[in-house]
């Protein structure tokens, strides 16, 4: 079995990161966090120890891999946000490719053969065709995707030149909280749609915004696919495993293969909750493509692997348990 291999996750204080971490305990896995805690949540920290660095300090990033005899690393840290990206591309580059080049060097010194990528679908740009399939050409529309991107070609000549098992994982809409309420999405500020719509329910905020009526699509809101962070969180763990094996290093989508419209989501919150959810309908926002679904064919054969938790009842229900949580750490974030 996979039991007593240690696998550092960076950036498993953040949203899908602290979910692998609680899935990989529970495979048998042991965690140690690395996080420097500027996006993550010291609360979050639950399955595993965490050592506070930053990427870029790659002699503290060997250490760490040294003295704590890890055998494989989860890379999650990496800033997330699209706009933000238009505003200071520089940041992101530093920030998530060179810390990743510093995370790969480190690995190397220390001899850790073994990473797990979070990558993105925003890397397919506006695909020509959906669903979207991995060979679909690659066209990132912000640094951000760029920057993850960059970082998956930077796997592959680790890959060739030194040796480097590798998986980069193509995430669709993440969404959904952990089904026990020990971990859900924090993001300060809050700009994905489904926190948005229950942090307007909750009366955290006046409304939430909907972006663009128009789109070329049934009722002229985007279509995106959205993907339970639980399902995620166990794709992760099966990928390491596949590594484990010996299996050669790839992309994967991970989406479900069905997409859902703004309007969708809006009708099925508001159906879950019980009540009206305050909107204001607004123009398009920038660099939205009409309609995200993912191809994952791939991800379902090779890692054995099928979204379990992914109905858009239950992301809604785990998402709006852990949003109205009246103790829930993040009740008290700004959204
Ligand atoms: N969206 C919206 N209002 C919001 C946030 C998002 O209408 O407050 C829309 C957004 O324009 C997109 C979809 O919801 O069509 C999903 O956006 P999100 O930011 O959650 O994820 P993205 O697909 O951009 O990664």
């Amino acid at each position: 079995m996979s039991s007593q291999i240690t696998v550092l996750v960076t950036g498993g204080a953040g949203y899908i990161g602290s979910h692998t971490a609680k899935a990989l305990a529970r495979a048998g896995y042991r965690v140690v966090v690395y996080d420097n805690l500027s996006r993550g949540h010291r609360w979050a920290v639950r399955w595993g120890p965490l050592e506070e660095g930053e990427l870029l300090d790659t002699e503290h990033l060997r250490k760490v891999m040294v003295a704590e005899r890890v055998g494989a690393v989860l890379h999650f840290a990496a800033l997330i946000e699209v706009g933000e990206s238009m505003k200071t591309p520089e940041t992101f580059f530093r920030n998530n490719v060179s810390g990743s080049l510093s995370l790969l060097n480190a690995m190397r010194d220390a001899g850790v053969r073994r990473i797990v990528f979070s990558s993105t679908c925003a890397l397919y740009g506006f695909p020509e065709k959906v669903p979207i399939a991995e060979d679909t050409p690659t066209a990132p529309l912000s640094p951000y995707g760029e920057s993850k991107l960059m970082v998956e070609r930077l796997l592959h000549w680790e890959g060739i030149c030194h040796g480097l098992q590798w998986m980069a994982l193509r995430y669709f809409n993440a969404a959904g909280a952990d089904a026990d309420g020990e971990s859900g999405e924090s993001h300060s500020p809050e700009t994905h749609l489904i926190p948005s719509l229950l942090a307007a329910a909750l009366g955290r905020r006046p409304a939430c915004p909907i972006f663009g009526g128009d789109y070329p699509t049934p009722d002229g809101t985007c279509i995106r696919d959205y993907i339970h962070v639980t399902d995620l969180a166990d794709a992760h763990v099966l990928a390491l495993r596949h590594l484990q094996e010996g299996n050669p290093s790839t992309v994967l989508n991970l989406g479900t293969g069905d997409g859902f419209s703004v309007n969708q989501i809006l009708a099925a919150a508001e159906r879950i909750i019980g009540k009206p959810i305050p909107i204001s309908r607004q123009g398009r926002r920038p660099g939205d493509p009409p309609r995200l679904v993912a191809a994952p064919q791939k991800a379902f054969e090779q890692l054995n692997w099928k979204p379990a938790h992914s109905s858009i009842e239950n992301i809604i229900e785990t998402a709006w348990k852990w949003s109205s949580h009246a103790h829930s750490p993040a009740a008290s974030l700004s959204v």
